[in-house]
């Protein structure tokens, strides 16, 4: 084998290509990694500033496959995962200006000013409810059949917002929320689906796979280093430019620039995981119309902002933090109350928050310059955080034109699409988060599924 040759290539260092890389090093795989970027992690960025730890890219993920806990096993004492205190049970919405925690117990449902009273009876009935019988029904018809309208704007709308950024009429439930979907389809409701679902035996990763929120001590960033120094830097060329693929009688050629300089290398395989941007570039020797399918996907745009606060005077930040309903017509989708969960975000007596604003319903927002950005985002902060005045000493801004994927009507034929490519290319493995799944966990789960393909 020439030692440009690598039976399998990754593009991209995110969480998916980084667990990918861990498990292949681990199994003896021969790999090489090609990542855009000057850093490993891809969104994932802690940075500190002024005594904050703040995160520009997710803030925390959850603990919902059981593959994220086999690979923090596999990570041992390398990362300390932080699960996330008892504080992220307390998620407050807004309604009518208010803040009100989501209700987590059968009391606090009932006494919730969130749900009309008719919806909370119409509650009742949900395990008695019809099977709904269209498979590309959106997020918001399933509710509103299931739960009311009420369930929709003041629960839903917002756990949408806070994981997607997007609209829950415009998401196809069995792509964007498979595991609801499969409640209803498997056990024809939600509330008794879930009960039933509890008592199944599980295995012992099955078992810990408990829907934590988790980070890692010192921020997510510890998790992609981590992963980086198990999977072997030497695997790794980063600040590749203009990566381009072409398809050969023997496999793949992999072309790119490091500094102006023209390298390739050859693989058996080539793995992508960096979703949809991009796709069309880097693999230019797919059909169009196919392309077409693969790349249609819309994603949102987000603006998320860090704030700092050395002494912080406004409301208590006793929860997970705030989620906005589009109802509200307000210019945040949520505020995270970062240092109220993890430690060491923060100096003592001091306070760090996550705004997130923009998402599918309000992208202008994210054309604004900072300083536009901020007037707007400072007259809502006041109001909503109860602050006497507006005096962060340490402000970030992150602006991503493609953040969160939508998975919309156009799935299945993406979905499609990426079957037929990878049938046409032998090795060619179309991931990243352009198909299952948008969160960090996600991620994690379909690197390992695609290692345990590779390794087999
Ligand atoms: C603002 C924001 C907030 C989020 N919040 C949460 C959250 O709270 N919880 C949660 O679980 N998830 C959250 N997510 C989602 C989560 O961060 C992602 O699912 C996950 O980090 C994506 O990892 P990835 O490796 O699939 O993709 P990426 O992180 O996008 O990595 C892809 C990598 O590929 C590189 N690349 C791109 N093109 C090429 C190319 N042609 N050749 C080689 N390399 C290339 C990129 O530079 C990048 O490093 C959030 C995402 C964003 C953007």
């Amino acid at each position: 084998m020439s030692s440009n040759h690598y039976p399998v290539v990754i593009l991209g260092a995110g969480v998916t290509g980084l667990t990918l890389a861990h498990y292949l090093n681990k199994n003896e795989i021969q790999f090489k990694v090609i990542e855009k970027n000057d850093r490993p992690g891809g969104v994932v960025h802690t940075q500190t500033e002024k005594g904050f730890v703040f995160e520009s890219g997710p803030n925390s993920g959850i603990i919902s496959h059981p593959e994220v806990v086999a690979l923090f096993d596999d990570l041992g004492d390398t990362i300390k995962v932080e699960k996330g205190n008892d504080l992220v049970k307390i998620r407050y919405v807004l309604k009518n200006g208010q803040w009100h925690a989501l209700p987590h117990s059968a009391k606090s449902a009932i006494t919730t000013p969130l749900f009309t009273l008719k919806d909370k009876f119409r509650i009742l009935g949900e395990p008695f409810r019809k099977k709904g019988e269209n498979p590309d029904e959106t997020l918001a018809e399933l509710v509103k059949r299931r739960m009311g309208n009420s369930f929709l704007d003041y629960a839903i709308d917002p756990f949408i917002l806070g994981i997607y950024a997007g609209d829950p009429a415009q998401l196809v439930t069995r792509y964007a929320m498979p595991k609801l979907y499969n409640l209803e389809q498997n056990y024809g409701s939600f509330i008794g689906g879930a009960r039933k679902k509890a008592k199944e035996p599980k295995s012992e990763l099955e078992k810990r796979t408990d829907r934590s929120v988790f980070s890692i001590e010192g921020g997510l960033s510890q998790l992609t280093t981590a992963l980086l120094n198990s999977a072997g830097p030497g695997h790794f060329q980063f600040g590749a430019n203009d990566v381009e693929v072409e398809a050969t009688d023997k496999g793949y050629q992999v072309s790119y620039t490091i500094d102006g300089n023209k390298e390739s290398i050859t693989a058996d395989k080539i793995v992508t995981t960096f979703g949809s941007v991009g796709l069309k570039e880097t693999l230019p020797f797919i059909d169009k119309q196919q392309m077409l399918h693969l790349t249609n996907l819309k994603y949102a745009r987000v603006a998320e902002v860090s704030l700092g606060f050395d002494k912080w005077q406004g409301r208590a930040l006793d929860g997970f933090g705030g989620l906005i309903p589009h109802k509200e017509k307000r210019d945040l989708l949520g505020v995270l109350f970062m240092s109220s969960l993890f430690k060491g975000r923060a100096p003592e007596g001091g306070a760090l928050l996550t705004i997130f604003m923009g998402g599918i319903r309000n992208e202008a927002l994210c054309d604004l310059n900072d300083e536009d950005l901020m007037q707007v985002l400072k007259k809502e902060f006041i109001d909503l955080m109860e602050v006497p005045e507006f005096n962060p000493s340490m402000i970030k801004i992150k602006r991503y034109s493609h953040a969160i994927p939508q998975y919309g009507a156009n799935t299945g034929e993406r979905y499609s699409a990426i079957d037929h490519v990878q049938k046409q290319y032998p090795g060619l493995i179309i991931a990243g988060n352009l198909r299952d799944g948008i969160g960090m966990a996600d991620r994690i789960k379909q690197a390992t599924l695609i290692a345990n393909e590779l390794t087999k």
